[in-house]
């Protein structure tokens, strides 16, 4: 019987992790299944141990559940343990279950080395202060950004959530209205404003001329903080469905010992994404 996987969230079929993983494994040669998974809201720890339970090896996990996979763990790796995240449940020989967030690891990826991004040295703004945003900081921070800033609408939560994570890098929060006159090369959109086809209210100036922005939602279409970028004169204007792959790839490395070309899997989804990724 091949080893099981599959991906938890509610709402869950919209996920293209099944046919990520299904394309990891063709590639190379694992046999295992990956299904998805529609989480009771009410009990996400029941159906989690019940999958362990029933042969499971490994599970994704997406909104609204990685604050609860969080607490589930027994152990969790030091990017899930300051995130307050996890994206991806693994059961050791041992029975007790590893948190990991690998949302981070993917971002970085997709930026640096599919598009070649210098992160190194680089002036940050990363929109948003809920779970995306929370577990992209660290592996940016260690990418050896000049400086982030973490701004949020609701202002409070993007400066608690900074000095969390003040000891490790130069970081601080702010809300959105405290960004005039700021300029940044990279504006990383961590919101779900996209998925109401909406942008964050930030000051036009607030890109530097030859700037980059990143949305981490993705479309067959442009999406609105794409459209905000190319209008303001982004040099690029980037979706997240390279973070989507790349994350999913560091989840199978972790669970398979074995890493992906991505690549071809990118190219592949391009031509058949759709509106509304949740990661
Ligand atoms: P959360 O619900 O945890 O957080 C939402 C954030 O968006 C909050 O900071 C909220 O601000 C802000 N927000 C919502 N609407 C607006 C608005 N109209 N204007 C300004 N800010 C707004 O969501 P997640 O962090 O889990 O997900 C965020 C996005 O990241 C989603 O679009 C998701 O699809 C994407 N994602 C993509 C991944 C990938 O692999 N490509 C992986 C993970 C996520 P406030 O606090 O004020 O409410």
């Amino acid at each position: 019987m091949p080893d099981r996987y599959a991906v938890i969230g509610n709402p869950i079929s919209h996920s293209k992790s099944p046919q990520i993983h299904a394309e990891f494994a063709l590639q190379t040669c694992q046999s295992l299944e990956y299904s998805r998974l529609l989480g009771d809201l009410t009990n996400f720890n029941g159906d989690v141990r019940q999958f362990f339970a029933n042969a499971g090896r490994g599970l994704n996990v997406t909104v609204p559940f990685k604050a609860q996979a969080w607490a589930l763990a027994d152990e969790r790796s030091p990017q899930a343990e300051l995130a307050g995240a996890v994206n991806t449940l693994t059961q050791l020989p041992n029975g007790r279950l590893r948190g990991d967030n690998t949302d981070g690891v993917g971002l970085v990826r997709d930026l640096s080395r599919n598009h070649g991004f210098e992160l190194r040295g680089a002036q940050v703004l990363l929109l948003g202060a809920g779970g995306a945003a929370r577990g992209v900081i660290q592996p940016l921070l260690e990418a050896s950004v000049a400086q982030l800033v973490v701004a949020n609408r609701t202002a409070v939560k993007a400066v608690e959530l900074a000095a969390q994570f003040a000891p490790i890098g130069a970081v601080r929060g702010c809300g959105l209205e405290a960004l005039a006159g700021r300029q940044f090369d990279l504006i990383i959109n961590a919101t779900s404003a996209g998925l109401s086809d909406a942008v964050p209210a930030i000051p036009a100036e607030c890109l530097t001329a030859g700037g980059w922005i990143y949305d981490m939602l993705y479309s067959d279409q442009c999406t609105a903080f794409q459209r905000w970028g190319q209008t303001h004169g982004a040099a690029r204007a980037l979706d997240g469905l390279g973070m989507l792959v790349e994350q999913a790839a560091e989840s199978f490395w972790l669970w398979r010992g074995v890493r992906p070309d991505t690549a071809p899997i990118i190219t592949q989804l391009r031509g058949t994404a759709a509106a509304g990724s949740r990661g």
